[in-house]
């Protein structure tokens, strides 16, 4: 049977590619910590200058727009504070500097739980291959949480040592933890909205693929809404 993941973390530090990948992956989860009173940061690394259709926008100008849907996305959620690395769409990469900017914030936010993208899951069914930035910001992040940013030989300049007890991967193909959301859905839906440079529909489709999700992943745990991940308990 699937477990819950009930408590309420004190600091949650979310590391996501896209300027909506935080809201989408696991908004209604962010937004339930907020509301129970949890510090939560969002780190989006790249610029969104590319997540377009449209080839005559400009993608500085397409990058400026997306900065304040983020904003409006995070007022929703109560997010309070957020940190654009703001790297090209395309040309993230898991290295060793994208890897110590992770650990400098974790070191300075001292996080208890730490979101972000399961990089191991590559392929969703025949219809949906996992964006390269998604895969290399989470093995980016998987890197600066277990060992770097616990032990103080690595990188010695970004701070001194926290360890990250808990650690929930989102977009995975293997959830095996699950967070009601039956009362944070809406606002999940509220934020990523709020992203219209990346609607290509009205805001009811967005509304419904959204709620749907939720369902889906409530189903698999006996819930009517919950957010779905995979689960790594780093306290050893
Ligand atoms: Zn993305």
């Amino acid at each position: 049977m699937a477990q819950l993941f009930e408590s309420t973390p004190q600091c949650v530090l979310a590391v996501y590619a896209h300027p909506d990948d935080a809201d989408v992956a696991c908004g209604a989860s962010l937004a339930r910590w907020a509301k129970a009173g949890a510090e939560v940061i969002v780190v989006i690394v790249a610029a969104g200058d590319k997540g377009t259709i449209d080839a005559d926008i400009d993608p500085r100008e397409l990058a400026q727009r997306r900065l304040a849907e983020v904003a409006e996305a995070a007022d929703y959620l109560g997010v309070k504070t957020v940190v654009h690395l703001n790297i090209p769409d395309g040309a993230l990469q898991a290295c060793d500097s994208l890897s110590e900017t992770i650990v400098r914030l974790i070191r300075q936010y001292k996080p208890d739980l730490v979101l972000g993208h399961d990089p191991s899951a590559v392929f969703f069914g025949s219809v949906y291959v996992n964006h390269q930035d998604h895969r290399a910001a989470g093995w980016a992040l998987l890197d600066a949480v277990a060992p770097a940013c616990a032990l103080p030989h690595y990188f010695p300049k970004a701070g001194p040592a926290h360890r990250v007890p808990t650690v929930l991967l989102s977009g995975t193909l293997e959830p095996d933890v699950f967070v009601d959301v039956a009362e944070t859905i809406d606002t999940k839906v509220a934020a990523v909205t709020a992203h219209r440079s990346q609607l290509r529909d009205d805001d009811d489709w967005v509304a419904e693929t959204v709620r749907k999700r939720a369902v889906e992943d409530g189903r698999r745990c006996g819930l009517s809404a919950a957010e779905g991940f995979r689960f790594l308990s780093l306290d050893g």
